[in-house]
């Protein structure tokens, strides 16, 4: 399934959609009010958000948080959040810090409930002690090569180890001398016994714990021991009392393992039960963090907060809201098998957002310098313009006008066809907020072909707003005063990659797909006088240019803009 979303059809759906979404529940609501009606957990909904700090928080988290905290929210519950910590080599200080600011930013809090696997691993440990004093794990001797060259196919039953019969007291001295730092790293590890011919790979005595000789970065060098993600995952969740544990569709082969670990090792009514959806997909994106730390490593980006990154930071720092990620999580919904959504949605999430919050001010990318002849050269006419025609609550602001102004140079042609309505010799247009002018002249360098100037006049009638101004042309264009704009560093992003799939392409590096020009930096930009005092993260419309927000480099004498999105179609529209 491939939801696009283009052009007014798009708005449609998503307009019938929050019509209906207080009726229609997804498929983890449903399961979520069975079980309030049936009393299941004495009525408790109790989710978390179980990261692991290997890497920045990208949409699909976003999208799992969204999820999570929301399931919480709406059933009077409580959301955890949980760091995934059983990975002692690849967990860094920074990492969790930065989850922890993404999803306060999205507007998430856990209050107390902050946890760590690492707070488990004692119990962890004596729960693997059970295991083999019930005949249910044992020490393997082998290393992992030999371990999976046992492990059989999906329709070929694996082998047995050598070391499956081993005694309950020697399994028991063994794995206390692997938790004393006795043996190296890799030497042996903790397995359950469960079935080496099972259909499901994840029962062929799975790997419960290994040897790491690596200090914690919470637990210091406490232990060398540490358990895998499945033996982890399940019982965390269980010492939480979490009752519903949502997470992504490739763990649903794990699900059984998930349920045999509760058997074995608690009794009593409550259980916390696992519940799979499809992960979000997005098109012209890579979602995995393996890749994304490729190219914060290699440079091929900034950093984990790169404006062209999925990462929340990222588009944080691009101009994202939280509300616009919230809605887009919200539109997407939840589904029970793999799709890829039109990044083109979360794009619209974001118009749709900023279109009411955002001032519209004037900026021009890449200026060509008008005259306008019939105007005093030493006039500045302060002209009145609304900062937010959809919200007249944000009221005005004065735009400074005067003889010498600036154009984008792609609004003047010298041979323009009939449908162009900008600006061409003899040609009329409206200065958005200002006057109609009338291209009289222009000077052109004959070598390079390139229009330097343009002399125009202006009609004193037609001033915006005003009773006098009757007359109407086709094209309104937006513009700076020469004397008075200010100059800014404006960042222009593109896709980062320039196909749908980057990373979904047999024998295909997904680096190749990288868009060569997904940031352009016009070289003389100008932006109007009003935006002297901006800070960081604020955000604007450039007059038919999309939406901009003040980037963190930003500094007083230097303006720096990223654009977060064009206008839809604004271009097109006018090209056609
Ligand atoms: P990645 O595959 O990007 O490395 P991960 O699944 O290893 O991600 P975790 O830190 O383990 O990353 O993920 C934390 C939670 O976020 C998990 O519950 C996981 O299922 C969920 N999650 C991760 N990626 C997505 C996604 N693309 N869409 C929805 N949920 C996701
Ligand atoms: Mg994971």
């Amino acid at each position: 399934m491939k939801i696009t979303a283009t052009g007014t059809k798009e708005k449609k759906g998503v307009e019938n959609k929050n019509l209906n979404s207080d009726t229609s529940l997804n498929f983890i609501q449903n399961i979520i009010e069975e079980d309030l009606k049936n009393n299941k957990n004495q009525g408790r909904v109790h989710t978390r958000f179980p990261p692991e700090p290997n890497g920045y928080l990208h949409i699909g988290h976003a999208k799992s948080i969204c999820l999570n905290f929301g399931l919480a929210k709406q059933y009077n519950g409580l959301c955890n959040l949980r760091f995934d910590d059983t990975n002692p080599t690849k967990e860094e200080e920074e990492y969790i810090n930065s989850i922890i600011e993404d999803i306060h930013w999205l507007g998430f809090d856990w209050e107390d409930r902050l946890y760590y696997a690492s707070d488990y691993f004692e119990q962890l440990y004596k729960w693997a002690i059970k295991l083999i004093e019930n005949g249910k794990a044992y020490i393997d001797d082998q290393d992992s090569e030999q371990i999976s060259e046992q492990k059989g196919t999906p329709t070929k039953p694996g082998k047995e180890s050598p070391y499956r019969k081993r005694s309950i007291e020697e399994n028991l001295d063994l794995f206390m001398r692997m938790h004393a730092g006795e043996f190296p790293d890799g030497s042996r590890v903790l397995r359950a016994k469960i079935d080496m011919a099972s259909p499901n790979m994840h029962l062929r005595d799975p790997v419960l714990y290994r040897i790491l000789h690596t200090p914690h970065n919470h637990t210091g060098d406490k232990w060398c021991i540490y358990p895998m993600y499945d033996f982890t995952h399940g019982q965390s969740d269980y010492l939480e009392g979490i009752t519903h544990s949502i997470c992504t569709l490739e763990f649903e082969v794990h699900r059984p393992l998930y349920d045999w670990f509760l058997d074995q090792l608690i009794n009593g009514n409550y259980r916390p039960q696992q519940i799979e959806f499809a992960r979000l997909n997005l098109s012209y994106t890579v979602m995995s963090k393996r890749m994304l730390l490729e190219l914060v490593e290699q440079g091929y980006v900034t950093g984990w907060n790169d404006p062209r990154m999925p990462t929340v930071s990222g588009l944080r720092r691009r101009g994202y809201t939280p509300e616009s990620i919230r809605n887009f999580a919200e539109k997407i919904g939840i589904a029970k098998r793999e799709n890829i959504i039109d990044v083109a949605l979360l794009e619209h999430s974001v118009r749709e957002d900023l279109n009411k919050k955002a001032p519209r001010v004037m900026a021009v990318l890449n200026p060509l310098k008008v005259v306008i002849t019939n105007f005093p050269e030493d006039k500045t006419e302060e002209l009145e313009t609304e900062n937010n025609p959809e919200d007249p609550g944000m009221g005005t602001r004065k735009l400074p006008f005067s003889r010498e102004i600036y154009i984008e140079q792609e609004d003047f042609m010298e041979n323009p066809s009939r449908k162009y309505f900008r600006l061409g010799p003899g040609r009329e247009v409206r200065l958005k907020s200002a006057y109609i002018i009338k291209c009289e002249n222009y000077i052109k360098n004959e070598k390079t072909g390139e229009i330097i100037e343009l002399h125009c006049t202006y009609d004193p009638d037609t001033k915006s707003g005003s009773a006098t101004s009757q007359r109407k042309v086709k094209g309104t264009l937006h513009w700076v005063s020469a004397k008075h704009a200010i100059r800014a560093e404006v960042r222009l992003y593109d896709r980062l990659f320039n196909d749908e799939d980057p990373a979904g392409k047999k024998d295909r590096d997904f680096k190749e797909f990288l868009n060569p020009d997904s940031l352009k930096i016009p070289d003389n930009c100008l932006v109007e006088p009003s935006l002297k005092n901006i800070k960081h993260g604020d955000k604007f419309q450039f007059q038919r240019l999309g939406y901009f927000c003040v980037d963190q480099d930003s500094i007083s004498d230097k303006l720096v803009f990223n654009r977060t999105v064009t206008l839809r179609n604004t271009w097109a529209k006018m090209n056609k």
